[in-house]
This record gives C-alpha cells, sequence and structure tokens, in this order.
C-alpha cells in the first residue's frame, strides 16, 4: 500500500467505524456476539497467503468475517464488567500514535513520548485530587502508564517487595505473604503466583458492606508475625468487582503504617474515576488515599473515557520502583539518563518498550476537560440510580447490596414464598441463565460470600434513560418466567 492508497483506505476505515457506532444505536442490534466456538477458523484458509492480496478484501473481510465475531461493548445496552472506554478523540490519538511507532523506554527515544506520559500523568493526579507528592514534578513521587490494574498491581508488588527486603535483608523469600480480600480482584493473586510468593486473602463481611476493616488486618498481621511470615503489602480496593465495595483506606491505612516497611497498593480500577467528581472523594476515600497509599492505580481505559490501554500507576516514591526495575545495560544507556536528568519509563514498567498511550489520554483530557470527565460520571451514577430505583419499586428484584457509584447487584427476591439461601441461589442461576441469553442486554453474575447474584454497572457514553428501563423491563421479565419455571 503506498501513501495515496493508505490516505484512501483510511477514509473508507473511519466511514465504516462511524457506520458501526450509528448502527450500535440501535438498541434493539444485539449486544453479545452471536458466533459460535471456532466460526473464524472454518471461515478464514488454513495458511497465510502466499502472495499479498488485495485491501479492498482484507477490508470487507473485516466487516463480513470479524465485525459479527465482536461483542459491542460500548453498546448502550452494555452492563456486564465494567465499562470499557471509547471515545473519538481517544481513538484518534492511537491513531496518531501508532502512525509514528516508537518504544518509547527511554527519554530520547522520543522526547515526546515521555514528556507527554509525565504531564498528563501530572494533569490526571490533578484532576482525581491526588496528593501532589504523586506528581511527576514531585521529582520523589510519579505517576506511569501501564497496561492494565493487572500490570500495576504485579509492578506495585514488586516494588514493594524491594522496599521489604531492602529494609529486611534477612528475610527468606518464602515467608513475604501478599495480603488481598476475598473481594480483591484476581490480580492480587495473580501477582502473587507470578511472583512465587504467598497470598493471604482476609475476610470481608456482608454486613460490613464488604470492605476490609483495620481489626481484620491487625488480627491476620498478629496471626502471621507469631508464626514467622512477613506480610509486605496489602491490596486493598476502591470499587471491588463484585459489589463496588471501597476498603476502609482510613483503618487499613493506619494500621500498614504501623508495619516497617509493609506497602499499602489501592487498587481503583473502575471507580477511581469517580474521584475527578468532588462529591465522591469522601466515598472513595481521598484523604486517606492521600495519607496511606503507596501506590495507586485506575484504569482511564474503564470508566475514564480512554481506549484500552491506559491504566495510570502512581507511586509516592518513585525510587522504590527504579531500586526494584531499573537494569542498565550499556546499549541502553544514554547521555540524560546517565545525568539523572530524565525520566526513562522502562524501569517504573516490566517490559522493555512502550506504546505512546499518553497521546491519546492527552486528547482526551483535552477534548472533554475535567468538567466533561464530571458530566459523564455523574451522569453514569445518575442512571444507576434510576435503574436502583426501579429495582427498589419490583416485587420479583431486589438489590443485594447498596448501588455503589455506577454499579448495582441485583438478585430474584420473591417476596411471597420463603425460601432457604440454597433455594434463592438455585432459583437465580435460572434467572441469569435466562438473562445470559438475551442477545439484546449484556450482564455479569458474581457470588457474594455465597450469595449468587448479577451484576448491572453503567458506563457506556451512549446509554440513556430508555436503555435502563428497556433492560429493567427484561431482568423483570425474566424474573417472572425464573420464578414461573421454578415453581411449576
Ligand atoms: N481491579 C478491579 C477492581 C477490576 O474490576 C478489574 C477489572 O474489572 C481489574 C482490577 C482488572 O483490570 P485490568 O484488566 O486492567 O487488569
Amino acid at each position: 500500500m503506498d501513501i495515496e492508497e493508505f490516505r484512501r483506505a483510511g477514509y473508507q476505515a473511519i466511514d465504516r467505524i462511524c457506520d458501526m457506532y450509528y448502527a450500535m444505536q440501535d438498541s434493539k442490534r444485539p449486544v453479545v456476539s452471536q458466533a459460535e466456538p471456532g466460526y473464524l477458523r472454518q471461515a478464514l484458509p488454513a495458511s497465510p497467503p502466499e502472495k499479498g492480496e488485495d485491501y479492498a478484501l482484507i477490508a470487507d473481510d473485516y466487516q463480513k468475517l470479524i465485525v459479527p465475531g465482536l461483542t459491542l461493548w460500548q453498546h448502550p445496552s452494555f452492563f456486564a464488567y465494567f465499562p470499557t472506554a471509547s471515545t473519538f478523540e481517544a481513538i484518534l490519538g492511537d491513531l496518531y500514535a501508532t502512525s509514528v511507532p516508537n518504544p518509547g523506554f527511554n527519554w530520547s527515544c522520543s522526547p515526546a513520548s515521555t514528556e507527554l506520559e509525565a504531564v498528563v500523568m501530572d494533569w490526571s493526579a490533578q484532576m482525581l485530587g491526588l496528593d501532589p507528592a504523586f506528581y511527576n514534578t514531585s521529582g520523589v513521587g510519579g505517576g506511569v502508564l501501564q497496561t492494565t490494574a493487572s500490570d500495576s498491581a504485579l509492578v506495585a508488588i514488586v516494588a514493594a517487595r524491594a522496599r521489604y527486603t531492602s529494609l529486611h535483608p534477612s528475610v527468606a523469600l518464602e515467608d513475604l505473604v501478599v495480603y488481598t480480600t476475598t473481594q480483591t480482584h484476581s490480580l492480587g493473586a495473580k501477582a502473587a503466583l507470578v511472583l512465587g510468593l504467598a497470598c493471604r486473602s482476609l475476610p470481608v463481611k456482608a454486613e460490613e458492606n464488604f470492605a476490609l476493616r483495620g481489626e481484620i488486618l491487625k488480627v491476620a498481621l498478629k496471626e502471621d508475625h507469631a508464626k514467622g511470615k512477613r506480610p509486605f503489602v496489602l491490596v486493598a480496593t476502591v470499587g471491588t468487582t463484585s459489589s463496588g465495595a471501597v476498603d476502609r483506606i482510613d483503618e487499613i491505612g493506619a494500621v500498614v503504617s504501623e508495619v516497617p516497611g509493609m506497602w499499602m497498593h489501592v487498587d481503583a480500577a473502575w471507580a477511581g474515576i469517580a474521584l475527578a467528581c468532588p462529591e465522591y472523594r469522601e466515598f472513595c476515600q481521598l484523604d486517606a488515599i492521600n495519607t496511606y497509599a503507596d501506590s495507586f492505580c485506575t484504569n482511564f481505559h474503564k470508566w475514564g473515557l480512554v481506549n484500552f490501554d491506559a491504566s495510570t500507576l502512581w507511586v509516592r516514591n518513585r525510587k522504590h520502583l527504579t531500586d526494584a526495575l531499573d537494569i542498565t545495560p550499556e546499549f541502553l544507556r544514554t547521555k540524560h539518563g546517565d545525568a539523572g536528568t530524565v525520566i526513562d519509563y522502562r524501569n517504573w514498567h516490566l517490559a522493555l518498550g512502550r506504546r505512546f498511550r499518553s497521546l491519546k489520554v492527552w486528547f482526551v483530557l483535552r477534548g472533554y476537560g475535567v468538567e466533561g470527565f464530571r458530566t459523564y460520571i455523574r451522569r453514569s451514577i445518575g442512571l444507576n440510580e434510576t435503574f436502583a430505583d426501579l429495582v427498589r419499586g419490583s416485587s420479583v428484584l431486589e438489590l443485594v447490596t447498596t448501588p455503589s457509584l455506577a454499579l448495582s447487584v441485583i438478585r430474584v427476591s420473591p417476596s411471597i414464598s420463603k425460601m432457604s439461601a440454597q433455594e434463592l441461589n438455585v432459583l437465580n442461576r435460572v434467572f441469569w441463565s435466562r438473562v445470559s441469553s438475551r442477545p439484546e442486554i449484556y450482564l455479569t453474575q458474581t457470588d457474594l460470600n455465597g450469595v449468587f447474584c448479577v451484576r448491572f454497572a453503567v458506563g457506556s457514553l451512549m446509554t440513556t434513560e430508555e436503555h435502563i428501563k428497556q433492560a429493567f423491563n427484561i431482568l423483570t421479565e425474566e424474573a417472572e418466567e425464573a420464578l414461573r419455571l421454578y415453581h411449576s
């Protein structure tokens, strides 16, 4: 393809992407791909073409073969998992980024890439109300873009381990323990698995809204210290995946700060963006985060209007990251790196090369402004409140937990007959299997301390009150049908 062919193909691609976004606004269009497993292998040749093919054929096959296999995460009736952001500003930012691929590992690879990242991380920190100690301009703390919250947690735990073992050089690696809770995303356990470390998941209670409390942590620490174990990092969560629970960062932060060298990483992959709105800062425990967190992560690619991937990680002291991750062979040395006058982001994450992610973040921060973020977040939360109100007035559905920001957790709850917890779970699994076979909405299920329930997470930019009502009506229909089937 030459430059002019690229120009024409590019216009066509943008046209087709726009058509897809228009088509998604049709609420009857399936959210979930209807493809069967293996559909694509059947449709594609067994081997790559011997000779290059005409681009028009490739572009048409994208429409014909790939698009039907896409579940539409930006669809207005997508209420599953957590939202995955998509804005046209971010798409364009990514297009420019990919047009100048550079692996941005050292400042000198492309100064714009590193410098923009350092700036947008500071802008984002300001927008979220993080303490200036986390800004890159502080020269001590700082922010870096990672691929995912899982990578952010892994990197934070690597840094935590380096700090802990430097303070306690005689500690045996097999005695180190990563603390999570039963509600922490699997990223905590996965990081421990990757690092070959033990992981202990602390209990949380339904009556305490699934938040980790200081007392539970204290008891666990006492038990582990008595056994010679060394819990060195706690992965706390602001906005858990299952129910949007917020750990008591104030209490647990105070406890962690009493243990020499122990680190608290706050995973706010989804909820962290709500900190853009001053009215949600207390709920998300911003003051305690600013006081106690050693590292803090939120995903702009979830609720933060930036296309995947854009996980923002801030650390209170960058030295712990670079102590853990800086390996500089001769071929990676540069004048500015040696002089210590620039950030070399390769020492702030696991890989060497890194994408120019800051460009799309910059486009979005400028295109929306802080006000635009606030309007969007408030809108998502308002729509979830509408949904929660509908559930409150329902005779067949109930809220399992207090709605958290833009997430509600529901289940079928028949008011007429008394059912055991086990029978209720069976009923709700019937309900769930019916809901998950409806292509026009998409929700996901979870388990909260043995209670099977269904999550409803709002976040698509295209969702309106009509979509919320449509979803509620479908859920009501399926709840009534599940009850009828259960009793028949
Ligand atoms: N943390 C929380 C609270 C989440 O809900 C999720 C995903 O939904 C993650 C972490 C994982 O995010 P990532 O895919 O960026 O690793």
